[in-house]
């Protein structure tokens, strides 16, 4: 969460207050908004890594900054805090960009672990280094570390743990899979992608990290906080 820039859009200022601090406490630095109007213009002016947004904002909904969002062609990761719930509302937010989804009222420790899971997907996909555990991943550098110790990995191994890591903690299917790795190759069997699912549970394990089988679903790498 080191120097992680966060935009911080609610209204609830008690709720706000108590974000802003332990956001901040994690490291992050917090740009606060209080309505939509404000939300857009500094979506517009400045640069931010995660946005969590509040819904039942007092000039409109927060809707409104996702899809000025999607005007914009920006990517920034958006978490929502939203008091509604169910399957609609949360298929139709993901449908307008939205990364991730609370139900308030929601724990701070909660909002935060989410915002860390996201942070981590983010930088993963942005080819920085991550952290799951005691494993490091250096998508630059190609490598992979326990400790301090480099892990030998196959090049295949070491981009499928990407992979699973850009997409952390969210079901990564073994369709998914051949498309990212092995371009969707129709030769390629399903076979192959579970005993190479396998290997890497074999080394990734014993540093803590659990990469899980969704059975007829497919996997995902648990991070242990979101
Ligand atoms: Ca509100």
């Amino acid at each position: 969460m080191r120097d992680a820039r966060l935009l911080l859009i609610e209204d609830d200022q008690a709720l706000a207050d108590g974000l802003s601090r332990s956001l901040r406490q994690d490291g992050c630095q917090v740009a606060a908004a209080v309505t939509a109007a404000e939300a857009k213009a500094l979506v517009g002016s400045r640069a931010f890594d995660v946005i969590v947004l509040d819904l039942g904002l007092p000039d409109g909904d927060g809707r409104e900054v996702l899809a000025h969002l999607q005007q914009l062609g920006k990517d920034t990761p958006v978490l929502v805090l939203s008091a509604r719930d169910g399957l609609d509302e949360r298929v139709g937010l993901l449908d307008l960009g939205a990364d991730d989804y609370v139900v308030k009222p929601a724990a701070v420790d909660e909002i935060r672990a989410r915002v860390r899971a996201m942070l981590r997907r983010r930088r993963a996909r942005t080819g920085q280094t991550v952290t799951l555990g005691r494993l490091t991943l250096d998508p630059q550098a190609r490598r992979a570390y326990v400790d301090a110790e480099p892990l030998t990995l196959t090049a295949r191994e070491l981009a499928a743990l990407e992979f699973l890591a850009a997409r952390a903690d969210r079901i990564v299917t073994k369709d998914d899979l051949l498309a990212g790795l092995y371009g969707g190759d129709r030769d390629v069997s399903e076979n192959a992608v579970e005993k190479l699912i396998s290997r890497i549970r074999a080394r990734v394990e014993p540093a803590g990290v659990q990469l899980r089988v969704v059975r007829g679903l497919g996997y995902y790498l648990q991070t242990g906080d979101a």
